[in-house]
């Protein structure tokens, strides 16, 4: 379905101004006729995937079909932030698991940060990757409510494991841990920031340099079935793959057409700010909750610069701007307005002057049910996919990535039960994903 590909000419993000000296990289002049591997998609998802294979033994050849230059999609313009989610969506992930399934994707999250440090280290990436601690500032009534249900759901579940790693403050040790005045509860644990282009791309260098074949500017059409591998339409011609990997997020239906409005993609919109003279550093990177999903992030970084997202009380209101959007070649109105006034809320920053010097948007992949789509495609063995991480794919993507790995190479699939693909989610028709975003009904 050619209306959900990728568009030209997205908008740069600040992590774009790395220059990659193999953006628009194709390893062979012409596309390879087959592969045993071909993976769609050079995100954090499709190159994690390859680097993982490779590290368990795979010793074939992989060709990976990327629609625009490399991990241009989601990856290289998010907020940056390595941030489980570890008690804020305990109580509806009890209700519809049980307390073993929402410990399960507590714990796997909580995982990805000992699991990207030991990554980054070990392949001596340079990403600016620092490990601190994130606070979640609840300014509504109702956001302060929901935080300390979900944070006692959260401490009576005996099968979480990093209980230890969250504080609750309130009152006034709330707005001196925060820097929010407002703030009448904060909640604190250890989170990650990094440059995700950064992170993509060396990964992706490391592949190539082991022999995996890129092929940038290769939108895949679609694949049908051909004895028993799977011939890939691509806009160069065709490539036959022993095992086809998925890893198109907002895209998806793109190639994959059963996918249309199971992964919907939502337009959402990002933006680096600069002061004019440096406060205090921040101590924390942030999640600052509103009313049901209105929410912006934000990460400190080293430089004294902000990364912040969000801005949804201009976007949720309005569908037809971001509800099953693939454009990320225009910003939304109202936005840029939005995070020139954003540091205000910090009291050390109140009277600094900021300039809000890149603004981007970027697509996410929001799924039916809230959880991403990780396995083997039911009824249509030997394809897989690894798809629908929403704005929270830097802590649930790596180690779907690792699992999704060993399963290809014939292992079970060890990722949280809410993460598999079955044909009881496929078949499924409600969608929770207006729900979960307020119902918006009007037109900007
Ligand atoms: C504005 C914004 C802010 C965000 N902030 C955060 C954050 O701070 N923390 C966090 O955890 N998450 C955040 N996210 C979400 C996170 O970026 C994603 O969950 C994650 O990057 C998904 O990685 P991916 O590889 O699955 O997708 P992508 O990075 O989108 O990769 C998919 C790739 O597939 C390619 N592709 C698509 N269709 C085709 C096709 N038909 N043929 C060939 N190639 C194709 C695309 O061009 C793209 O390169 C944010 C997302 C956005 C948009």
């Amino acid at each position: 379905m050619t209306d959900y590909l990728p568009v030209p000419n997205p908008t740069k993000s600040f992590w774009l101004t790395a220059e990659v000296d193999f953006h628009d990289h194709r390893s062979t002049a012409e596309l390879p006729a087959e592969a045993d591997i071909v993976i769609v998609g050079s995100g954090y998802a499709g190159t994690t995937t390859a680097h993982f294979l490779m590290e368990e033994g795979f010793d074939g050849t992989i060709v990976m079909l990327e629609a625009r230059d490399v991990c241009s999609g989601a990856t290289a313009r998010n907020g940056g932030h390595l941030k489980p989610s570890l008690y804020y969506s305990q109580k509806s992930w009890t209700k519809k698991f049980g307390e073993k399934g929402a410990a399960e994707i507590a714990n796997f999250e909580f995982a990805h940060l000992a699991a990207m440090k030991e990554l980054i280290e070990r392949e001596k990436i340079d990403c600016d990757f620092v490990f601190g601690r994130s606070c979640d500032v609840h300014l509504t009534s109702s956001a302060v409510n929901a935080a300390l249900e979900n944070y006692q759901q959260f401490t009576k579940n005996p099968y979480i494991t990093c209980k230890h790693d969250v504080q609750l403050h309130v009152g006034e040790n709330a707005k001196t841990i925060s820097h929010v005045l407002d703030s009448e509860v904060c909640v604190t644990f250890t989170a990650g920031q990094l440059w995700p282009y950064k992170l993509v791309t060396s990964l992706l260098r490391k592949c190539m340099q082991k022999g995996l074949n890129l092929q940038t500017n290769t939108p895949v059409l679609g694949s049908e079935k051909f004895e028993d591998k799977w011939l890939v339409k691509t806009a160069r011609g065709t490539i036959l793959a022993k095992k086809l990997v998925i890893a198109t997020n907002a895209y998806t239906a793109s190639v994959e057409p059963r996918f249309l409005n199971k992964i919907v993609p939502i337009k959402g919109i990002c933006s680096h700010i600069t002061p004019k003279v440096r406060p205090s550093h921040l101590s924390h990177t942030y999640g600052i909750r509103y009313d049901g999903a209105d929410q912006d992030y934000l990460i400190n970084r080293a430089d004294g610069t902000v990364v912040v997202g969000g801005a949804k009380k201009h976007i949720f209101p309005f569908k037809n701007v971001f509800y099953n959007v693939v454009d990320d070649s225009t910003l939304i109105p109202g936005t840029k307005e939005y995070f020139d006034d954003y540091m205000k809320h910090f009291h050390d920053w109140k009277f600094t002057e900021t300039e809000t010097d890149h603004v981007w948007s970027g697509i996410l992949g929001y799924t039916d049910d809230s959880f991403p789509y990780v396995g083997e495609m039911p009824h249509e063995s030997n394809k897989f996919i690894i798809a629908g991480f929403h704005g929270h794919g830097m802590p649930r993507v790596l180690l779907s990535a690792k699992a999704l790995a060993s399963n290809i190479m014939g292992k079970e699939l060890e990722v949280p039960a809410a993460f598999k693909i079955s044909q009881e989610r496929m078949t499924k028709t409600r969608n929770e994903i207006l729900a979960s975003l307020g119902t918006p009904v009007a037109r900007l």
